[in-house]
């Protein structure tokens, strides 16, 4: 039996949530995508109320020759539905 085989077996694909999305970048308008994986990427933070919620800040640069800097927060709800989320350098565009 092949032990180490199995240890290095990937769990499957469709472990956690991944939610999609695109942005395009200000400066040079490449279309940049990428995604959340809502069940492992957020962390917990809690608003005035105690009310947990879940906050995921990424910095993308594009492929080309081009160093913006864009930086998005999603902030998701307990179920990791999407509350609310910010871009700067970029704005969004259809994933
Ligand atoms: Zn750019």
């Amino acid at each position: 039996m092949n032990f180490f085989k199995k240890l290095l077996t990937p769990p499957p694909a469709n472990r956690g949530t991944f939610y999609p999305f695109a942005v395009k970048c200000k400066r040079c308008g490449e279309i940049i995508h990428g995604q959340v994986n809502v069940n492992n990427e957020p962390s917990a933070e809690y608003d005035e109320n105690d009310k947990p919620y879940f906050v995921c800040r990424k910095v993308l640069v594009g492929n080309q020759l081009c160093f913006q800097r864009i930086e998005v927060i999603f902030k998701f709800n307990e179920s990791r539905g999407l509350l609310d989320r910010e871009i700067t350098g970029g704005e969004f565009v259809e994933a």
